[in-house]
């Protein structure tokens, strides 16, 4: 049974005029890095819930999400509009098993988000999980505009912490932006770009590659990846795709 959690809204991120971040402070169950909740707020009297993935560690005291606002939308636009104090509910326990736990170990972990999906890797990024069990942890962000590259602060601080072991790739596709590939992430895949970038190899091997974001995004790279040799993961029969769509 879904549990309803009253929250309060401690801070408001405002990155660009779509796009927002919110802390919240509540009294919620232990989740799992990767997990997602869902956040509802009362419209006309009835309760309206989407689900948004948790961007702080499990270990953290605030739960923080990261979201878009979705022209008519129900949810998205009244999140974005929410100010310190006022309330939300977060709904108990929180799901799903797009997780580190849920991926095979490999040498290399793939981490590839469009928009607001990167949010699930900042926060098992966070935690110690991925840094002990992958040799390099590449990390994906594709966005439309370079203003949408949120959270650089806290991803250039994988990067101090683990030079060696820690890369960021952003994609951004509608201008040109500096140290950015171009284009879409299935194309430059398939074309070697990704990997020119990296200096290094996907293959089913040596990679676990998680794919987090729109559907169009996740079966094109799923198709490429396919041709690698690469399949989807599945409990009882793992593999090196594991996958969370958010629309
Ligand atoms: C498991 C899961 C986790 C999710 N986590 C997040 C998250 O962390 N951050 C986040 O921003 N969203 C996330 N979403 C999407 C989120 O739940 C909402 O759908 C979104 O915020 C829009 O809500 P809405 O009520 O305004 O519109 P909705 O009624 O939910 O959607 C209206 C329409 O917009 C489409 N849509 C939904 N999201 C987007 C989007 N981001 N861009 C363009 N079109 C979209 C829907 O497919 C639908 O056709 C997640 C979805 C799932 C299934």
């Amino acid at each position: 049974m879904v549990d309803w959690a009253k929250g309060t809204v401690q801070k408001r991120i405002k990155w660009t005029d779509r796009l927002f971040s919110l802390q919240i402070e509540a009294n919620l169950k232990p989740f799992t890095a990767g997990q997602f909740t869902r956040l509802a707020l009362q419209v006309d009297g009835e309760r309206v819930a989407r689900p948004y993935s948790f961007i702080n560690s499990p270990d953290e005291s605030h739960a923080e999400f990261y979201f878009n606002i979705v022209e008519e939308g129900p949810l998205s636009g009244r999140l974005a509009s929410l100010n310190p104090g006022d309330s939300i509910e977060v709904a108990q326990p929180a799901h799903g098993f797009f997780t580190l736990p849920e991926v095979p170990d490999g040498k290399h972990l793939w981490m590839l988000a469009t928009g607001t999906a990167l949010g699930p890797y900042l926060s098992f990024l966070k935690t110690d999980e991925p840094w002990k069990r992958f040799e390099k942890l590449i990390l994906v962000h594709a966005v439309r505009y370079a203003d949408e590259l949120s959270y650089a602060e806290t991803i250039s601080g994988f990067a101090e912490k683990h030079p060696e072991q820690f890369l960021f790739i952003p994609f951004v596709s509608r201008e040109q932006h500096e140290g950015a590939l171009e284009g879409r992430i299935p194309a430059a895949i398939e074309a070697g770009r990704l990997e020119g970038r990296a200096g290094i190899h996907i293959n089913a091997t040596d990679s676990q590659v998680m794919l987090c974001g729109n559907l169009g995004m996740i079966q094109d790279t799923t198709e490429v990846l396919n041709k690698r040799g690469l399949t989807k993961n599945k409990r009882r029969e793992p593999g090196q795709i594991t996958t969370e769509k958010y629309w």
